[in-house]
């Protein structure tokens, strides 16, 4: 399928590397992939670190990766407003997220969008009030996360897409999802990329968000058996891969194939 092929999005833990060690020569597929010239991205749901943080430890672990070939829910948020170039927003997110997302255009009026993400370091009533008003007057939402818990060290944290669930009930309006496996976090991957789904393979070991995003877009999807691979779950659920490999060392041989 090489010839009609000319991007691959990757996902990341699980795919290229697993409890912080690249998959086997993870690194050496990259390698061969820049040879043979194939636009890469590199797709995490991770908000919580920034896009820096997260290429840094892929450069840690050897892997020939640039800054922007690496997209998170922060990349999308700029992704979308640079195609929504007239629409304001109001961000509540973390003072870290805040400055990596300087030059959009920002409204504390009548935003057109609310950007939801982890906004964990200004928590009070009066900011979730301010823009519960602010969609109730007519804001949509942009969740950065849909997931309502994550672990930690100290055990289990709420977690952005808690908020998120809050806004919708009060509100009775669904946010938007800019990460996995929402349709708009792949297309908005693809348009930065200035690339096409049927020319894309999209490439993970999960199959409810690396395969259910690929197939929203009509990607071609490859499941990798690392990670959090589970063959019963892949049984049963309702979107079949395109393809199955063992693991991400597979991927080059998977492409030159007739
Ligand atoms: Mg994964």
């Amino acid at each position: 399928m090489r010839g009609k092929i000319d991007t691959i999005l990757f996902d990341l833990d699980g795919t290229l590397y697993a409890k912080g060690k690249p998959i086997k020569s993870a690194v050496n597929v990259i390698e061969t992939l820049r040879k043979e010239k194939v636009k890469l991205a590199f797709i995490t749901n991770t908000d919580g670190w920034t896009v820096e943080h997260i290429h840094k430890r892929l450069i840690d672990m050897g892997f020939n990766i640039a800054l922007e070939e690496v997209f998170t829910p922060v990349a999308a948020v700029k992704q979308f407003f640079a195609d929504n170039k007239d629409k304001s927003c109001y961000l509540l997110v973390t003072d870290e997220v805040f400055e990596s997302l300087k030059g959009l255009k920002l409204n504390d009026i009548n935003p057109d969008y609310v950007v939801v993400g982890d906004f964990s370091d200004k928590t009070n009533y009066e900011e979730i009030n301010k823009v519960f008003r602010f969609i109730m007057n007519g804001s949509e939402i942009l969740a950065l996360s849909k997931a309502n818990y994550y672990f930690q060290d100290n055990g289990i944290n709420i977690n952005t897409g808690a908020f998120v669930g809050m806004f919708e009930k009060a509100c009775e309006k669904e946010a938007v999802l800019l990460g996995k496996p929402s349709k708009e976090f792949f297309n908005l991957a693809l348009n930065r990329l200035g690339s096409k789904a049927e020319s894309t393979i999209v490439v993970g070991d999960d199959i409810t968000v690396d395969i259910t995003g690929a197939k929203a877009v009509n990607a071609i999807s490859v499941l990798v058996t690392t990670g959090h691979y589970n063959e019963e779950i892949v049984k049963s659920f309702k979107e079949k891969p395109d393809y199955i490999i063992e693991d991400i060392t597979h991927l080059p041989s998977l492409l030159m194939e007739e």
